[in-house]
């Protein structure tokens, strides 16, 4: 079909036009395991693959050290740890010599009961580390010489369109080679999104029913910029797009240059814009696109690209380092926000519903040691830079008067043991919950400052789950409902002389920039890349006409009449954004 045009999430700020390598990984079935031999030889068999496994992944990982960024290597490194685990090595060996399986039915059904485990679990970030063991477990099998599973690329402009990649699979694929990606899985905070983004490869993912759609040799457009995916385009379309692309990457040069300038209104109001960080190789980002800290540390990742729960030293060291790159400008660290009990393979029943269940600071003062830990992992790092303290899925006043309980039993503690710390630390509430909006003049005398998170508080305003794709053409954080939660918190929160960020998705949407600064917020933090073209737009706005856009909006019924009324009123502003924010119709 010509011109089919989906929809997808965007994952890289750029756009590739080009011709459909579709990756399938054949299924590996028990039907092909050929024949099983004695069980000396079978485990015979899989220690030899497991070795070469652990050859190749140490090449790939010396390849992989040239690339300009940490990630791809750290992921190979989770990999070899887990070749070298004696856990996985008991549990095949055992299931070779107890159940009489083939060597490649013990890898088999070893994946099948973990993807069991990971399904159950209802964090997106933690559920998507299940494709690294997947990884090492198709590895495997194909070193046992069962299957084969290659990726031959030819030539260039080679969009490679999958189900799903995994890290290695992403992180082997050569830049000269690969000029996109699509996948029909994976999220915003998904593996293949944060590698596709360190390799600079325009990238879409969450892209429905895109199997279906696409064929080899097609040919595709990429626009990691809307999120938009068109298949077999017709020339016209083409032409867009290519006008699209080249006109992006003028604007994105421009923008860059420009990156250190402050984010100052033509009336001279001034906000901090800071990034989001996950993991490590990502703090080179921070100046490169010119960020003033980080607003947003989601330290889930550091527990997930774990072995084990990381240790107070670990911790201690990563926050430390974050303190020293950030300084003098501050590094908000969340604490722990992980989904469920599941996690820890903890024995309590699962939830029916995870999202309204043990998340967050639920969790965490649930499980004291655990949050004992990291805070005193962050309070000590305080003393290596300007450091604050951030809680997470908070819902109620009593939740952050607990934290501020433990925090100073952690300091008195600390005091004892001749730890240095900042005695003044901030600590702030995310704002996820509609409850923290509406009570936000009581939170304001138990927190130091605010920060919005509008993924949660959009999928709790409007009852769409945030990863449920049959809903999710009703999800949109500029719902005129959600703007007015916003608006409550920030004029509570003044009115208590407390500080407000924002660190949602909203902030990294160049659409709702006016009415982000229409609220005054204090504070924007996003993924690093979209840093410039947001502070460029600050920087081309008043103070005035924004109050007046958001006073406007408010008024309006539905996300999609403020989306489109704020589109219209950005271009008349900035014509030159024509390209990054044209969509095709559906
Ligand atoms: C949010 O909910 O907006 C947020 C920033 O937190 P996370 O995306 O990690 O849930
Ligand atoms: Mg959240």
């Amino acid at each position: 079909m010509k011109n089919r045009v989906i929809r997808g999430i965007p994952v890289s700020p750029s756009i590739a036009i080009g011709k459909v390598f579709l990756y399938s990984p054949k299924d590996i079935t028990f039907k092909r395991i050929k024949k099983k031999g004695s069980v000396d030889e079978e485990i015979c068999k899989f220690e030899k693959s497991r070795r070469k496994s652990l050859r190749q992944l140490r090449a790939l990982k010396s390849e992989l050290k040239k690339l300009p960024t940490k990630e791809p290597v750290r992921l190979i490194d989770i990999q070899i740890l887990f070749l070298q685990d004696p856990l996985l090595l008991n549990s095949v060996e055992k299931r070779i010599r107890n159940n009489k399986e083939a060597a490649a039915e013990a890898i088999l059904n070893l994946l099948e009961s973990l993807k069991r485990d990971f399904q159950e679990i209802p964090d997106s970030y933690i559920s998507e580390r299940y494709l690294d063991v997947k990884d090492v477990g198709d590895r495997l099998l194909k070193n046992l010489g069962e299957d084969e599973i290659e990726m031959e690329l030819k030539g260039h402009n080679n969009i490679v369109v999958a189900e799903r990649l995994s890290p290695t699979e992403t992180a082997q694929m050569s830049v000269d080679k690969v000029s996109g990606i699509v996948t029909e899985r994976g999220g915003k905070t998904s593996h293949i999104a944060i590698i596709a983004e360190a390799l600079n490869i325009p990238a879409v993912v969450g892209v429905n029913g895109l199997l279906n759609e696409t064929e080899s040799g097609d040919e595709i457009i990429v626009d990691g910029i809307s999120g938009i995916v068109v298949v077999n385009p017709d020339e016209n379309t083409k032409r867009t797009f290519e006008q699209k692309e080249k006109e992006a990457e003028r604007i994105q040069k421009e923008f860059l240059k420009h990156k250190d300038l402050p984010a100052t209104t033509i009336d001279g109001y001034s906000i901090d814009i800071c990034a989001n960080i996950e993991l490590p190789m990502e703090l080179g980002f921070i100046k490169k696109y010119g960020a003033k800290g980080v607003g947003l540390l989601r330290t889930e990742f550091l527990y997930l690209t774990s072995e084990s729960i990381p240790d107070e030293d670990e911790q201690y060291r990563f926050y430390s380092e974050i303190a020293r790159v950030c300084s003098p400008d501050y590094a908000i660290i969340r604490t722990l926000d992980l989904g469920g009990d599941k996690v820890f393979k903890t024995k309590t029943k699962e939830e029916a519903n995870p999202f309204l269940g043990w998340r967050g600071i639920r969790f965490s003062i649930s499980n004291n040691e655990i949050f004992r830990t990291q805070l005193r992992a962050i309070l000590k790092a305080s003393s290596k830079g300007n450091i604050r303290l951030l809680i997470p899925m908070v819902s109620q006043v009593e939740e952050m008067i607990e934290v501020r309980k433990i925090v100073k039993d952690i300091m008195k503690e600390l005091k004892k043991e001749g730890h240095p710390f900042d005695e003044n630390i901030e600590i702030g509430a995310m704002v996820e919950v509609p409850s923290v909006c509406l009570l936000a003049d009581h939170f304001a005398k138990v927190v130091d400052f605010f920060s919005i998170g509008t993924n949660d508080l959009t999928q709790y305003t409007l009852a769409v789950d945030r990863g449920n794709k049959r809903v999710s053409g009703l999800y949109d954080h500029l719902d005129p409902s959600v703007l007015k939660l916003m608006r409550v918190t920030v004029e509570h929160a003044h009115h208590n002389n407390k500080w407000v960020g924002v660190c949602g998705g909203i902030a990294a949407d160049i659409v709702a920039v006016p009415v982000l600064i229409g609220l005054e917020v204090d504070e924007l933090s996003l993924p690093p890349s979209f840093i410039p073209q947001v502070k460029n737009v600050i920087r081309g706005l008043s103070l005035k006409e924004a109050r007046e856009l958001l006073t406007q909006a408010e008024k309006m019924r539905s996300a999609t009449e403020v989306r489109e009324f704020l589109k219209g009123e950005l271009l008349k502003r900035f014509p030159s954004l024509k390209n990054i924010l044209l969509e095709v119709e559906k």
